[in-house]
């Protein structure tokens, strides 16, 4: 007999991590620096990141009232090429899961947190085989949980955001151009993006184009 929670031998996809979703959905080169070039630079936003998941990055489980809460839960989805650990899952008596991530900074309404949090829910509805209509984001500098509604829209999204990932991997090289805007202001990959610099590469390019070009006239008529 086969588990609800086996994994079978799904769709021959390359396997997006969940955490792309999110890296993504914020900045493509972002993405691309972490995946393509292995590039991740902690700043201090990062730092609190990860003291902020010390407590839900071990796995475990633990039942309160009716709610059994897991920590640290590797979730799937073969068919969608999905897969990546939920900070928290709770399990309610009344049947429904909720999966929590969490964030240490402020939560953005309709930002790649969401997106992150409704793939986990998409992958849990996978594994356990039943409808995951709600996410949710907590942010610890709001205090505060975030509810998602997981519909049409986003999940369109997050598929969207996965079919890209996996385009950007198939690249192997070519970073997507940096955005060079007020992103880049809170983005910990910054130092090594070096988005100003290169952001200007194409007028610098240009600019020695026009400094250098051989007029047409001219040249023919040598
Ligand atoms: S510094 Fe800006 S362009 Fe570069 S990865 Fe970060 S957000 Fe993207």
């Amino acid at each position: 007999m086969t588990s609800a929670l086996s994994r079978g031998g799904g769709a021959d996809l390359a396997q997006v991590p969940l955490s792309a979703l999110e890296h993504y959905t914020y900045c493509p080169r972002q993405c691309g620096l972490i995946l393509l070039e292995d590039t991740f630079t902690d700043d201090a936003a990062t730092t609190r990141g990860t003291l902020f998941h010390q407590r839900v990055d071990s796995p475990g489980n633990r039942g309160r009232g009716t709610v059994r809460t897991l920590h640290a839960l590797p979730v799937w989805h073969d068919d969608l090429g999905l897969t990546g650990i939920c900070d928290t899952v709770e399990l309610h008596a009344d049947g429904s899961i909720l999966p929590v991530e969490h964030k240490s900074g402020r939560y953005h309404p309709g930002g790649p947190a969401d997106i992150q949090a409704a793939a986990q829910a998409i992958c849990l509805e996978y594994m356990f085989k039943k409808p995951v209509t709600t996410a949710a984001v907590y942010s610890g500098i709001d205090r505060r949980r975030h509810t998602i509604t997981v519909d049409e829209t986003v999940r369109a999204r997050v598929l969207d955001a996965a079919n890209a990932v996996r385009d950007l991997l198939s690249r192997t090289h070519t970073l997507p151009a940096p955005r060079a805007d007020s992103r880049c202001r809170r983005c910990s990959m910054a130092s090594d993006c070096m988005p100003k610099l290169l952001a200007g590469t194409s007028r610098y390019q240009q600019a020695l184009h026009d400094l250098y070009r051989i007029d047409d006239a001219q040249d023919h008529s040598t």
